[in-house]
């Protein structure tokens, strides 16, 4: 697999799109796993700090409701 920027080696892929990243290009962001009501009625999210990301997408910061899914 070749990284999408430069077609070196890839090292990993995005997280969130998928695409192949080699260690220059890879960059990090916190990844949020899931969100729940917690206590008080306070969303709380869980987060994996520093998984891998491309740059290129656009990860939006929460979950987006779907209601249409419904
Ligand atoms: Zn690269
Ligand atoms: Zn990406």
């Amino acid at each position: 697999m070749l990284c999408w920027q430069c077609e070196a080696t890839a090292r990993g892929v995005c997280r969130f799109c998928g695409r192949a990243l080699c260690r220059e290009h890879a960059q990090q962001m916190p990844f949020v796993l899931t969100v729940y009501i917690g206590e008080h009625q306070t969303p709380k999210a869980v987060v994996v700090a520093d998984v891998l990301f491309c740059g290129e997408c656009k990860p939006q910061p929460e979950p987006i409701a779907m209601p249409e899914l419904y």
